[in-house]
């Protein structure tokens, strides 16, 4: 029996898509092996490789001066490329510390070249986002790195910020549930095990005015070289990149970026719903304003009621509601993969819990 799977990532996928990889599994469109077995450099796997890139771009509205490329390593490694690539001599860069994974960011970031904090919201418990006019910008800034949706903490920014110098995303979270503002954003990347395949790579997308900029890396760690080599410069995570193609293709079927945003949001209204009628049995932790679509954190009164709302949920065939080990706590993923159903058993089942 296939449980309803609200884990954080790596997570749910459509039970179509596995059911269509388990169907081409032996036999990828007649070439008598599986898709993990053919060589990166035959047809059919370039074929598969290049409608990939094409999807993404599509979904993310890419401009055409906007350049798309497969890395392996996670978000983790996008933490250090974006530095090595993006600082010169002379610049810094700033980031909106809204959680633990901003400060992670910029940790790593800050082991690469000399970077600030254009926000800290540390001292507040990363209950909020900044607004504009609270992001502090120095002169000779080369871009402001900023974690859409914390996953975490559970926060999202409401709009993209408005600030005087590009901005450098971590999307990992909301990858294609929220729309990618062009004329403020330079570069977007996320790992694609949440809302968007297996684990095994992340997606980047990069203004192509900042490839030019690029001093001399180790190939891996340059994006001019990924995306000279359009992600086949060696051989990539093919079956995480295959299965990614599958799920991106039925987002497209399902209206794209902004129709998946409308559909995270009424996941999330579900949800919150349950969180607010209760009466104060559940807390969310956050500014509503502020409040991610895609992880909703709650808490009950006390770790022990936590404990049992998580192990009744999980006897209900509803896994994955434990919070992160950091924070402790309760929280629901809502990734594109996950059905409208399982979100609505859940909020049943918070309103159940709750009564009882
Ligand atoms: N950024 C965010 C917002 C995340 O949620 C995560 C993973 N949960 C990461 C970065 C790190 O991603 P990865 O495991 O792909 O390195």
């Amino acid at each position: 029996m296939r449980v309803h799977n609200f884990g954080a990532g790596p997570s749910t996928l459509p039970l179509d898509v596995l059911e269509e990889a388990r169907e081409e599994f032996l036999d990828y469109q007649g070439s008598g092996m599986s898709v993990i077995e053919m060589s990166h450099r035959s047809p059919a796997y370039q074929e598969l490789h290049a409608e990939v890139l094409a999807t993404a771009r599509r979904l993310v509205e890419a401009p055409e001066d906007v350049e798309v490329a497969i890395v392996q390593g996670g978000a983790s490694l996008q933490f250090a490329m974006v530095p090595l690539n993006l600082l010169e001599p002379e610049l810094t860069a700033g980031y909106a510390v809204t959680g633990t994974w901003a400060a992670k960011a910029m940790a790593d970031a800050s082991r690469v070249g000399p970077v600030y904090a254009a926000w800290d919201g540390t001292a507040e418990g990363f209950r909020r986002t900044p607004a504009d006019d609270e992001l502090v910008v120095h002169a000779g800034t080369r871009y402001l790195h900023i974690t859409t949706n914390e996953t975490i903490g559970g926060i999202r920014y409401p709009e993209w910020p408005r600030v005087a110098v590009p901005i450098v995303a971590d999307m990992s979270s909301d990858f294609m549930v929220r729309p990618v503002d062009w004329g403020r954003v330079a570069l977007v990347y996320g790992g694609v095990q949440k809302n968007l395949g297996p684990s095994g790579a992340a997606l980047v997308f990069i203004h192509r005015d900042l490839l030019e900029a690029t001093s001399e890396l180790p190939n891996y760690l340059s994006y001019r070289w990924h995306v000279e080599h359009r992600s086949l410069g060696n051989t990539p995570p093919m079956f995480t990149i295959y299965v990614m193609g599958k799920v991106l293709a039925r987002i497209e079927e399902r209206g794209g970026v902004a129709a998946l945003a409308e559909e995270t949001r009424r996941k999330a209204d579900l949800i919150y719903g349950a969180i607010d009628r209760s009466e104060g049995f559940y807390r969310s932790p956050v500014d509503p304003a502020h409040r991610s679509h895609t992880n909703v954190v709650f808490r009950l009164s006390d770790a022990e009621l936590e404990a049992r709302f998580v192990e009744e949920a999980a006897r209900a065939g509803l896994v994955g509601l434990r919070g992160h080990r950091s924070v402790g706590g309760c929280r629901a993923s809502l990734y594109a993969g996950l059905t409208f159903e399982s979100v609505e058993r859940l909020a049943e089942f918070m309103d159940e819990f709750a009564r009882r």
